[in-house]
């Protein structure tokens, strides 16, 4: 409501989240009141008499209405911090999260940025892999391939805004079909979860996430059995790719690679614990 002050439509918004089953209900008052009125934290904090005014409340209104139909913060506000930027982020992409910060950690402490290297991101969404290791490596240059046109638009808007547009292709295709190799760095956070679990994660997750982002086959594994084999022809000599997988999953993924004669030179895992990442060389190369 307009007129009361930000300190009570704190109050209110976080009452109507609670109710809509959001567990962190006074924080994601706090972000949405401070997103309608364009404020940081600190002012909200700091002077939380002020009245909202009309065009803030209504603001409000909008995205609380969104949020408690459990649409993703991220897509509520539009955006979500990666790494070093925010990126743009809707309905058709991926919402960028902290596990998959690992890879772009694991890629700059592994790869030689001072090189003009050659990255491949499998799979960009909204492009957070890709960019931020292009932001990273002011030499590089990089392709990304989505089979989403949708998704390649918000890619394009995030490219823009990071001013990465010399350095940087975004192309619409089915994994690497059209692709030949040399790349230097390959990533990819590919769909990975069992199909038949999607339907129990969270609402934000199951109903407003790409099915196309998160959707794995039957055991999550089929865009690595499908991309695994391609690395012989995609990787330079010396090259190295990095695929973020679910928990559990990497021991298979090293059976996988070993199977295709593909070096597995680490498995990482994610802040929470859990297995999260492999990093492999081309097959029988060694790494950079
Ligand atoms: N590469 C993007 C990310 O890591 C999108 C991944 C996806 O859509 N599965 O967030």
């Amino acid at each position: 409501m307009s007129g009361q002050s930000l300190n009570a439509a704190v109050a209110d918004a976080a009452a109507r989240l609670g109710r809509a089953g959001i567990e962190d209900c006074r924080a994601e008052a706090r972000l949405l009141v401070c997103e309608a009125v364009g404020i940081d934290r600190s002012v909200l904090l700091g002077h939380g008499e002020r009245p909202l005014d009309r065009a803030a409340a209504e603001r409000l209104h909008t995205m609380l209405e969104a949020r408690c139909r459990r649409l993703p913060m991220a897509q509520v506000i539009g955006r979500r911090g990666f790494w070093e930027h925010d990126f743009a982020v809707t309905a058709d992409t991926l919402t960028p999260r902290p596990e998959t910060e690992l890879l772009v950690e694991a890629a700059l402490a592994r790869a030689d940025g001072a090189r003009a290297l050659r990255l491949l991101d499998l799979g960009t969404g909204t492009g957070c892999l890709l960019l931020s290791l292009l932001d990273a490596w002011p030499h590089a240059w990089g392709l990304g391939i989505d089979r989403s046109a949708a998704a390649l638009a918000v890619a394009a808007e995030n490219m823009d805004r990071l001013g990465l547009r010399a350095r940087c292709a975004l192309v619409q295709a089915n994994w690497c079909d059209p692709l030949g190799g040399d790349f230097d760095v390959v990533v990819s956070n590919p769909p990975y979860i069992p199909a038949a679990e999607i339907d129990g994660l969270a609402p934000e997750v199951s109903e407003h996430e790409p099915r196309l982002a998160l959707d794995g086959g039957v055991d999550g594994l089929d865009p690595y059995r499908l991309l695994f084999p391609r690395l012989a022809t995609l990787l330079a000599p010396g090259g190295i790719a990095l695929f973020e997988h679910g928990a559990g999953q990497g021991a298979a993924l090293a059976e996988l690679s070993r199977a295709l004669g593909i070096v597995v030179l680490a498995r990482l895992h994610d802040l929470a614990g859990h297995d999260r990442c492999i990093v492999l060389g081309a097959p029988h190369g060694d790494s950079l």
